[in-house]
């Protein structure tokens, strides 16, 4: 096993994140944790790459149709479908065009417990109900009903990886191997080193 310090997640700015001209705040939220940035590109998807990179966890269809069901259930409302894998595919094919629409930025970043605190820090699902302070809870407004309502995509700024598993197999989608920098960071020494020596004159 590599080292805890190691571990790499994923995280796209997704095209409304671009066209809301919030690269450079996003991108500092993540930075000043202590994370490091290893691989960023900029480009604009391919619908068949978006396809693959969310179909790459096969149970994603029936779970994001679940999760949707049940964000209707914790309001207390009625969802307005119930059949999990329906909807998973309509958000799978609106997905498609959202993705697509734009410019992407997409970036790897490691560090201990990589893929857990970036999901903290970027916030649930649904700006709605996205704590305070996350970056979908303080910059967007989006629910599921509105998405909804007009069939669209719920615009939340970002994209993150769900799990570690998930988060290897998305950036081997994304990225070439050579493209992943193996660099240090002077401030690694004072994060992780055994011992904090070189500071004192
Ligand atoms: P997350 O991005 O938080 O991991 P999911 O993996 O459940 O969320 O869903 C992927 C993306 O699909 C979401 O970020 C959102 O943009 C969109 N989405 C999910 N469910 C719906 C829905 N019911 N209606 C519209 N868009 C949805
Ligand atoms: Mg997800």
């Amino acid at each position: 096993m590599s080292h805890p310090k190691k571990e790499q997640t994923l995280i796209i700015i997704k095209p409304d994140g671009i066209q809301r001209t919030l690269i450079g705040e996003i991108i500092k939220r993540y930075e000043r944790t202590g994370l490091k940035l290893i691989a960023l590109k900029m480009l604009i998807a391919k619908t068949e790459t978006i396809r693959k990179h969310y179909t790459i966890d096969p149970e994603w269809i029936i779970k994001v149709g679940e999760k949707s069901i049940l964000s209707y259930e914790k309001k207390g409302l009625k969802a307005p479908y119930s059949d999990p894998e329906k909807v998973g595919n309509k958000v799978l094919k609106n997905l498609q065009g959202y993705m697509t629409s734009g410019p992407i930025i997409l970036m790897v970043w490691e560090g201990n417990q990589a893929v857990g605190i970036v999901r903290k820090i970027t916030g649930g699902t649904e700006p709605l109900v996205s704590d305070v302070g996350t970056i979908r809870g303080d910059f967007t407004v989006d629910s599921y009903q509105i998405a909804d309502t007009d069939d669209r995509p719920i615009r939340n700024l970002i994209h993150a990886s769900g799990t570690v598993d998930e988060a290897q197999k998305e950036i081997a989608l994304w990225f070439l191997k050579e493209e992943l920098l193996n660099y240090r960071l002077i401030q690694e020494q004072i994060l992780y080193d055994v011992n904090m020596d070189g500071v004192k004159e």
